[in-house]
């Protein structure tokens, strides 16, 4: 019994000189951040690098990156964050090619985990059911050449490739061909995640399901991607990629969405998008359509379509080389209702395809026009107020505006999974509307960066007082009401899941979405 008792005084004493230097229990084991121990490092110096973004316009310094050479160590990083009363405030952000456009990817003092560091094997399984494993940090680009190696690839893309895949799987990813295979998000087989308390968990549709839902359009709110399994299907070598004109945006609507809804086994393309022409001038309006068909010598000039707003549908169709789809196009194309003569037409591989983007880039690059700033504002519109919408947008807000190309085609919402945290209209379709435009600081007037800015916020009060009813894709807002407005049903949701797996909201700080608590 005088054993017991010592023991217990011992222990109240040891508790109270902790208590003295200001340590409590859960610190016990707890490292300062430079002396955690890491596979790969933590950079308290270079932060800069990690405080800049594609959209050129949010910068917030963190106190260090770490580079992990492993799964472990963001593991680490993230266990110390939620344990140590020392690390109470610190925040975590992954960033994946920093694509964002309002600093979703950035930490202000807090920890940018650089996940391209953690790019490595990429593992092309084919045997029975086709998937590829991917790392977080992998480039889009590089699953596509490693899986091609193997004549398979992803079925869902985006547009530009240059991007992580953890980056796209925290929104959705989307492109022309999500109509059919819906977005990349519903194309992962499963996922190891690290969530906001430091687990390593793997989650699929028949293990931690919950967390896999989540984590999928999730906004990196409740874990870090840090491997993926994406389905593939048997690669394509050419795609026929077509483009017609139209200046009767009803019609241009009815034929996007007559070649969306084609029941599963009837003929239609495999990829399906289009673009707006408000003001065919200048290469940045024109970065993501400098498009010539050899095999057509129709120009514009010849189509007497001056000053007419004019709605671009694009197309493409996949084969082999040893096919030929010259029917197949032929006889799609006769359904259609574009202006005659408008049809351009181009024959390229689909490796040249699918990185069509990256071409444009590097045109950008060369004029130093590319590391500008982006106020680019993607919106996803209900199909039954897309009429209302071009009324509003296309042809007044945006009318004398030349500043990047304006993206538009539809979705069907059967192929996107409601359990997943993406948001999207209510609606059988939704339209992509994306505004990608870009203010160079030499550009003045309606050029110029506020007043691109205002015209976004001009078409998102529009949006608002009309009860559009659209959500914005690649979210950006800054108050708790506007995010719960955004989420609507799905917010309770979306608040319990933080709860469960980020409960001192630590990771990605910069969606600006929760707090950080102690
Ligand atoms: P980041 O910008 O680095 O990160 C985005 C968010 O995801 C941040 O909150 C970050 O913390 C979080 N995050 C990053 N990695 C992880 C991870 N491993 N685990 C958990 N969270 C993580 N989108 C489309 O859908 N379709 C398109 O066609 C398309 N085209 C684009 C073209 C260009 C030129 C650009 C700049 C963007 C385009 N986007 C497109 C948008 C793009 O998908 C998103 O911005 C995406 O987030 C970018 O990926 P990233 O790797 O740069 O992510």
């Amino acid at each position: 019994m005088e054993n017991r008792t010592s023991v217990l005084v011992l222990i109240f004493v040891i508790t109270s000189l902790i208590s003295a230097v200001g340590l409590s229990i859960l610190d016990l084991g707890c490292s300062p951040l430079r002396d955690l121990d890491f596979d790969g490092h933590l950079d308290f110096d270079n932060t800069h690098l990690a405080a800049i973004d594609f959209g050129n316009r949010h910068t917030s310094l963190p106190r260090a990156v770490l580079y992990p050479a492993s799964v472990a160590d963001i593991a680490t990083l993230v266990k110390s964050a939620y344990r140590c009363d020392s690390l109470s405030d610190l925040t975590i952000a992954a960033r994946g090619h920093a694509h964002s456009l309002n600093g979703q990817a950035q930490a202000e003092n807090g920890i940018v985990i650089a996940m391209e560091s953690l790019k490595g094997v990429i593992d092309v399984k084919n045997h029975g059911s086709l998937y590829v494993d991917v790392n977080g940090g992998d480039l889009w680009i590089d699953v596509l050449h490693a899986t091609l190696k193997e004549g398979l690839a992803p079925k869902s893309w985006t547009d530009y490739l240059y991007l992580t895949v953890g980056g796209t799987l925290s929104n959705a990813g989307i492109s022309g061909q999500a109509f059919r295979h819906g977005p990349q998000i519903n194309n992962v087989y499963q996922l190891e995640v690290v969530t906001g308390k430091g687990d390593v968990l793997n989650c699929s549709k028949d293990q931690n399901t919950e967390l896999f839902h989540a984590v999928l359009g999730g906004l990196g709110q409740f874990g870090i991607i840090t491997k993926a399994r994406i389905a593939l299907e048997p690669a394509p070598q050419m795609v026929r990629w077509i483009r017609v004109l139209y200046s009767d945006f009803k019609v241009f609507t009815t034929d996007q969405e007559y070649l969306i809804s084609r029941p599963i086994g009837d003929l239609t393309f495999d990829y399906v998008e289009g673009f707006v022409i408000v003001n065919n001038e200048g290469l940045l309006s024109n970065w993501r359509s400098s498009f010539f068909s050899p095999q057509n010598p129709v120009k514009m000039k010849n189509l007497n379509t001056k000053g007419r707003v004019l709605y671009c549908l694009e197309m493409a169709m996949n084969y082999m080389n040893n096919k030929t789809v010259n029917e197949d196009v032929t006889s799609l194309l006769s359904s259609l209702h574009f202006i005659p003569g408008s049809v351009f037409t181009t024959d390229i591989s689909y490796l040249d395809f699918l990185d069509r983007v990256h071409t444009s880039e590097l045109k950008l690059r060369s004029k130093g026009l590319w590391d500008v700033p982006h106020p680019w504002l993607n919106l996803l519109v209900p199909g039954s107020k897309i009429q209302e919408f071009d009324a509003r947008v296309f042809k007044d807000i945006l009318r004398n505006t030349s500043s990047g190309p304006i993206l538009i085609y539809p979705m069907n919402s059967n192929t996107w999974d409601e359990r997943m945290s993406a948001v999207t209209p209510e609606e059988n379709i939704f339209y992509l509307v994306g505004l990608l435009r870009s203010s160079p600081p030499s550009a003045t007037g309606n050029n110029s960066l506020e007043y691109l800015t205002d015209q976004n916020n001009r078409i998102l009060d529009f949006c608002n007082n009309a009860g559009i009813g659209a959500k914005q894709y690649l979210p950006h807002y800054t108050s708790t009401s506007e995010w719960k407005n955004h989420f609507g049903t799905k917010w309770c949701r979306f608040v319990d899941l933080k709860k469960a797996y980020d409960p001192h909201a630590i990771l990605a700080p910069g969606q600006r979405i929760f707090s950080r608590t102690a």
